[in-house]
């Protein structure tokens, strides 16, 4: 179709700027004062300027293959090594239990199913009503085969509930797997009790750590598991990037075959994500104690702000708690609608509930939590960054006031005393 075309014509066409991939309506301005508000980092976080700087120089320079044994390959394997050290020394682990993967998705699907292939004589599987939907289906398509996956209830804050584990946990169980911090309230789990437990049966424990590191002190040499998922993108990071933390001693059949990560996960490394996923580490240690106190300050400020509007309930308050995470309900106002409202209004976050055709399905980890079908649609997620301000904050209080107020004055009239 092109052949009818001159070689000017086609030189001309080539030589034209192309036009941008991202239309200038679809960027996300990051820098706090420049667009929306946003406060769903749990979600994902905008790559830091520094990560994007090392990123690219790896891209452009270092693109050779790190298991090639020629000399730009071994500089790629380096720089490899290198990042390797980093990420670990900020994790507390060593760089021989850490493997890298695409995400945490993938971490998590190793570690559930090395662990019960590792054991196949233990044929039991818990984990936590409340982790990520990505693990909970995956147990569900286990079951499906054959296995028994039981759900480890949580308390009324969210809790795993230890009394109810002793109870579960026997010697057929292969791997209890939990979250070390719940995404959607970021309440904490009592990871040193599940440790106990799950040790003095046999069963191995993994933490899903995705929310963790960067939001609080994470050490994989103390945590008491054996092997714990994170993600490069929740920490300013790029996406497509994570690690799975092997305690050394522990060999898992390995979910993809080949000869990278020391037989552990094969494919050529995603080098430019990786070194990305060291330059956030780095920069998550630099910061650590600042940035939990900052975004702890912010958490404070902003319920104190909605707790005085009547209706408001906040999730998981009472126990340890992500310093970013503030999880709470109007009322029984849709999170679909306060969501949407709060978009018009500049705000950025997010709800745990799934739409769907039928309408907004409610949050399984409030459910879990004794929620009523109501309630758990009602769900909010606001989830801060290092970068977020008080000033921030302040707007976002007055534009929930603006807002939702009304709607919540609205049901209040409609629902009987
Ligand atoms: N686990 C938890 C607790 C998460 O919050 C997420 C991300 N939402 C994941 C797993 C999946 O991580 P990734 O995007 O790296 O696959």
């Amino acid at each position: 179709m092109k052949d009818t075309e001159s070689p000017d014509v086609r030189a001309e066409r080539r030589a034209a700027p192309k036009p941008a991939r991202i239309p200038s309506g679809d960027r996300l301005a990051y820098s706090p004062g420049e667009g929306p508000i946003y406060l769903d980092h749990n979600a994902t976080t905008a790559p830091a300027p520094e990560v994007l700087r090392e990123m690219l120089d790896a891209l452009e320079l270092a693109w050779a293959n790190p298991s090639s044994t020629h000399a730009a390959g071994q500089r790629a394997r380096r720089l490899l090594v290198d990042a390797r050290a980093r990420v670990a020394h900020f994790l507390g682990c060593q760089a021989s239990e850490l493997i890298f993967t695409s995400g945490a998705t993938e971490a998590n699907h190793m570690a559930v199913l090395g662990a019960l292939r590792l054991t196949p004589q233990r044929r039991r599987l818990l984990l936590s009503a409340v982790e990520h939907p990505g693990l909970l289906a995956l147990g569900e398509r286990l079951s499906g085969e054959g296995f028994t996956v039981d759900l480890l209830p949580v308390d009324r804050q969210g809790r795993i509930d230890l009394q109810a584990t002793a109870a579960l946990i026997k010697s057929d169980v292969a791997l209890v797997s939990v979250m070390g911090a719940n995404n959607e309230t970021g309440v904490l789990m009592p990871i040193p009790g599940l440790a106990e437990l799950s040790h003095a049966a046999g069963a191995l424990l993994h933490v899903d750590a995705t929310q963790c590191p960067g939001k609080q002190p994470f050490d994989f040499a103390t945590l008491g598991a054996d092997l714990a998922s994170v993600s490069a993108h929740k920490l300013r990071g790029p996406k497509g990037v994570g690690a799975l933390l092997i305690k050394n001693g522990l060999t898992l059949p390995a979910l993809f075959s080949g000869r990278q990560e020391r037989q552990r996960r094969g494919g050529t490394e995603n080098l430019p994500g990786i070194v990305g996923f060291a330059a956030a580490c780095e920069l998550a240690a630099a910061t650590l104690g600042a940035d939990i106190s900052h975004m702890a300050a912010l958490q404070q400020q902003l319920e104190a702000g909605l707790k005085t509007l009547a209706g408001t309930h906040i999730y998981g308050e009472s126990v340890p708690r992500l310093p970013n995470t503030c999880c709470l309900r109007f009322g029984t106002l849709d999170s679909e609608l306060v969501l949407n409202r709060l978009e018009r209004a500049g705000v950025l976050a997010s709800s745990g509930a799934a739409c769907s055709a039928g309408g907004t399905q409610p949050s399984h980890v409030l459910l879990a939590m004794g929620e009523s079908a109501a309630q758990a649609r009602a769900g909010i997620r606001f989830s801060m960054g290092p970068g977020n301000t008080a000033e921030e904050i302040r707007e976002l209080i007055a534009i929930v006031r603006r807002v939702v107020g009304p709607l919540l004055q609205e049901q209040a009239e409609l629902l009987p005393a």
